[in-house]
C-alpha cells in the first residue's frame, strides 16, 4: 500500500511497479501486495456479528447501523498480508538507519524479555496497589536512574513522547510563573535551529516566541541575547528560554552556562530540549548546566524501539523551583519500602497529562536498558555515539561539505555546497541512497543549513558497517561530482514506488477506499 501523486492510497500493482512483465504480478520471490480490500471479501469469513437476539441499545441512536464492512481473509492471507507490508518497510533492524535527531538505536533483545514479564506486561491501571508494588518499584527505580543521571530533583514520568514532555515542561514553568505574580511574562527564546515541537510547545502554552539567530559557529549568537536581556530590564516579560543541547545541528552549546545565568538574573526558567541526551548520558548533568526543566526521549536515548515499532515516552525533569509543580500521578515510596501513587492535585501542581501513569513497556525497557549497561556502559555509549559520529565526518569531509568546522557530537551536518554546480540536489542523493539500501539521513533539517543532510549512526554501528555506509557515501558523492544527474534524478531505481508527492499526501491524504 502507497500514496499515489494525488494523495491516494493505491494498490502498489496499480503504480509502475518496476515489475519485468511477470503473469503474477511478483517479482521473484518478492510478492505484490493488493490492498487488503482487494485480497479480502464482505462475504468471506466473519467478523460483522448479527445482532444479538432481544439486544437493547443504550447508545441513545448512536448505535452502529449497518456491518463494520471490514473484508473477511482467512488466516494465512491476513498473516503474509501484514507480513508482506512489514518486509516493505526499513527498520534498524534491517540496516544502518541515520535519520539524524531520531537516534535510530538498536533495541537490545533483553528489553523485550523485560518488557514481557507478566508482572510488567499484563498490569492493568485500575489494579489495587498492592497487586502491582513490582511495578510501581520499577517506576520509582526508572525515576531514580533519571534524576541522577540529570541530577535534578524530579521527574514527571507521564509526557508520552517528547512533544508531551515539552508541554509538561512549559506548563510547569507558565503555573510557577502564575504561581509567582508573574503572568505578563510570556516571552520564550527559541534557536532559529530548534525543532518544530519547540516553538509549537511555546504557543500552545500561551507564551510568544522570540526568535534568536545562529552565528557562523552553529551556535546561539550571544551578542543577540545579551543584548536582548539587557534592553529588557529589571520589569521584563522573559518567561525562558527553550534550547536544545547539544543543539540540532548537532554541536555542544558552548555558551550554555552564560545563557542559562542570563536567563535566570532575567527572571526566567531553562527548559532544555533534551532529545540529543544520548550525547551527554554520563557525561554531562544538565542540572549542573543550571537546566530547568528538560524532556527525555525514551524512546532516542535509552533504545526504546519508536517510529513504525512502537510508542514514545518524555519522561521530564523538573529543577528545585520547579518541582513542586509538576504534573500527577508520581510514585512514592513509604519507610517501609511500600510504594504508592499521589493522585491528588494540590493547588501547586499543574495538573494531569494523561489518563493513567503512561508508558509501562517503555519504563520497563529503559530500566532495563539502563540497569544493563550500568553507570560505566552509559558513558561508553555517550562516548561511542559520539566517535562514531566523528568517524563519518572524518571519512566524508573531503568530499562531502560539513556545515561547521571543528569536531561534532553524537550527529553529523553537512551542507549541499559540494553538490554545487552539479544540477543534484541534497532530495537527489537521499534517494539514491534508498538504491544502496540505506535509509537517508534526515534532510532540510535543521532549516539553517542549506540543504542540510544530518546524519547520527549512535553508538551501535560496528566498524564494520560504518565503512560500508561511508564507502557507500564516497562512492555516491564521486558519482555527483562526476555529473552523473540522470542516475540521481531517477532515483530511487529499485524502490517499489519512485517520488511520491509527499507534501500533497500530508496535505490531502484520501484515505478512504472506493471500489
Ligand atoms: C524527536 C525530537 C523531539 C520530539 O520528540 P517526539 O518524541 O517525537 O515528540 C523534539 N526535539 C528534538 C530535537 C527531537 O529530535
Amino acid at each position: 500500500m502507497s500514496m499515489n501523486t494525488q494523495g491516494r492510497i493505491t494498490a502498489p500493482t496499480k503504480i509502475n511497479y518496476n515489475v519485468s512483465k511477470s503473469f503474477s504480478g511478483n517479482k521473484a520471490l518478492e510478492q505484490a501486495t493488493k490492498l487488503i480490500f482487494e485480497t479480502g471479501n464482505f462475504n468471506k469469513t466473519g467478523i460483522d456479528f448479527p445482532a444479538a437476539k432481544g439486544l437493547e441499545y443504550r447508545l441513545g441512536g448512536l448505535e452502529q447501523k449497518k456491518d463494520i464492512e471490514l473484508p473477511g481473509l482467512s488466516e494465512p492471507e491476513i498473516l503474509r498480508h501484514y507480513v508482506r507490508l512489514s518486509q516493505k518497510n526499513y527498520a534498524i533492524d534491517l540496516g544502518v538507519y541515520p535519520l539524524g535527531s531520531c537516534t535510530m538505536k538498536h533495541n537490545p533483545r533483553l528489553n523485550e524479555k523485560i518488557a514481557r514479564l507478566p508482572g510488567f506486561a499484563d498490569v492493568h491501571p485500575l489494579q489495587p496497589i498492592s497487586t502491582v508494588q513490582g511495578a510501581l518499584e520499577l517506576m520509582y527505580e526508572l525515576s531514580n536512574w533519571l534524576t541522577k543521571l540529570c541530577n535534578m530533583p524530579a521527574v514527571a514520568l507521564t509526557p508520552k513522547a517528547g512533544a508531551h514532555g515539552e508541554l509538561c515542561g512549559m506548563m510547569t514553568i507558565r503555573a510557577r510563573l502564575d504561581a509567582d505574580g508573574n503572568s505578563h511574562k510570556r516571552r520564550v527564546f527559541v534557536p532559529e535551529s530548534a525543532h518544530g515541537t519547540n516553538p509549537a510547545t511555546a504557543v500552545q502554552c500561551g507564551f510568544f516566541v522570540d526568535e534568536l539567530p545562529a552565528n557562523d559557529k552553529g551556535c546561539i549568537d550571544m551578542k543577540v541575547l545579551r543584548s536582548k536581556v539587557n534592553e529588557l530590564g529589571e520589569n521584563n516579560d522573559i518567561a525562558g528560554i527553550m534550547l536544545t543541547n547539544p543543539n540540532t545541528c548537532g554541536l555542544f552549546e558552548s555558551e550554555i552556562i552564560e545563557i542559562s545565568e542570563l536567563i535566570h538574573s532575567a527572571g526566567g526558567y531553562f527548559y532544555c530540549d533534551g532529545a540529543n541526551f544520548n550525547a551527554l548520558v554520563g557525561r554531562v548533568r544538565p542540572g549542573d548546566l543550571g537546566v530547568d526543566a528538560m524532556h527525555i526521549n525514551l524512546h532516542k536515548t535509552f533504545s526504546t524501539p519508536h517510529g513504525g515499532g512502537g510508542p514514545g515516552s518524555g519522561p521530564t525533569v523538573l529543577s528545585e523551583a520547579l518541582k513542586d509543580f509538576a504534573p500527577v500521578p508520581y510514585v512514592i515510596k513509604d519507610k517501609l519500602g511500600y510504594y504508592s501513587l499521589v493522585e491528588e492535585i494540590d493547588e501547586m501542581s499543574m495538573g494531569r497529562l494523561c489518563a493513567f501513569h503512561g508508558q509501562m513497556g517503555m519504563y520497563s525497557r529503559a530500566l532495563s536498558y539502563l540497569m544493563s549497561h550500568g553507570r560505566d556502559g552509559l558513558k561508553q555509549a555517550t562516548e561511542d555515539a559520539v566517535l562514531n559520529a566523528n568517524y563519518i565526518l572524518a571519512s566524508l569531509s573531503d568530499l562531502m561539505s560539513p556545515a561547521y568546522s571543528g569536531h561534532c557530537m553524537h550527529e553529523v551536518l553537512f551542507n549541499d555546497t559540494f553538490l554545487k554546480n552539479t544540477g543534484i540536489d541534497t532530495i537527489d542523493f537521499a534517494k539514491a541512497m534508498i538504491d544502496e539500501g540505506y535509509h537517508p539521513m534526515t534532510m532540510y533539517f535543521p532549516l539553517v543549513v542549506h540543504g542540510a543532510m544530518l546524519i547520527e549512526p549512535t553508538e551501535s554501528e560496528s566498524k564494520y558497517e560504518l565503512d560500508r555506509f561511508i564507502h557507500t557515501m564516497r562512492g555516491l558523492a564521486k558519482k555527483a561530482k562526476n555529473g552523473d544527474v540522470e542516475s540521481f534524478k531517477s532515483a530511487p531505481q529499485y524502490a517499489p514506488t519512485k517520488r511520491l508527492d509527499e507534501t500533497l499526501a500530508a496535505r490531502k491524504p484520501i484515505l478512504r477506499y472506493d471500489a
